[in-house]
């Protein structure tokens, strides 16, 4: 999979799938999650990866699937250091039941957010393309229904300081993409479900669910 951009730009590989846990207030409470100031961060693989504008079969036979639409970030490099390249829209699909299972027991979410098919990205658009990263407007439209609007003014790590919460740790590297949290309206999603995502006015696509 190379990345897709609006405009023409080079193409990115995908590297690196992290992913921030607990970013919006009012998501963490709907969870029963406390709030903290550092959100949490977990990965996907690569396996987990899919375009949007599509037809996906859910998983079966583990329980709930869950939606959680985040604002997506694709990093660049260049020779003074690791920079946000483009934003898009995804889908961090979770198996909802099996995570809480998990979570229960002190084991690690791995299989409920890193199952093939879990990580759903649209484009990117240019980040020169985005007036301002602190005010990001969001929605992911289920069955024709707004489920989830989020805007990056709500997250509890601001979107501009999520690369550098990470640098602590790694060096962000060409084609990393980071997942950043979502809104509250989390909910299930079941076959013949169709998701339509939009990004401060732009249509980021559609994914149908089988
Ligand atoms: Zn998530």
């Amino acid at each position: 999979m190379v990345f897709d951009f609006t405009e023409k730009e080079k193409g990115i590989q995908p590297r690196t799938i992290w992913c921030l846990g607990r970013n919006y207030a009012k998501h963490a409470e709907e969870l029963g999650n406390a709030v903290e100031e550092r959100p949490l961060v977990f990965q996907k693989g690569l396996n987990a990866l899919v375009p949007i504008n599509r037809t996906q079969q859910l998983i079966r036979d583990h329980g709930a699937v869950h939606f959680e639409t985040e604002i997506i970030i694709l990093m660049d490099r260049n020779d003074k250091g690791s920079f946000i390249t483009g934003i898009g829209l995804g889908l961090d699909l979770t198996l909802r039941d099996l995570q809480s299972e998990l979570k229960a027991a002190g084991k690690p979410w791995t299989l409920a957010k890193s199952f093939d098919g879990a990580g759903i990205v649209s484009r990117f658009i240019p980040i020169k393309e985005i007036p301002s990263l602190n005010q990001i407007r969001f929605t992911m439209v289920l069955n024709q229904e707004v489920r989830q609007r989020g805007d990056s003014s709500q997250m509890i790590l601001p979107l501009g300081k999520i690369p550098g919460y990470l640098e602590e740790f790694t060096d962000l590297m060409p084609g990393d993409i980071i997942f950043t949290g979502t809104p509250e309206g989390v909910g299930v999603l079941s076959p013949g479900d169709e998701v339509t995502l939009d990004l401060a006015g732009h249509h980021m696509g559609t994914v149908r669910f089988s």
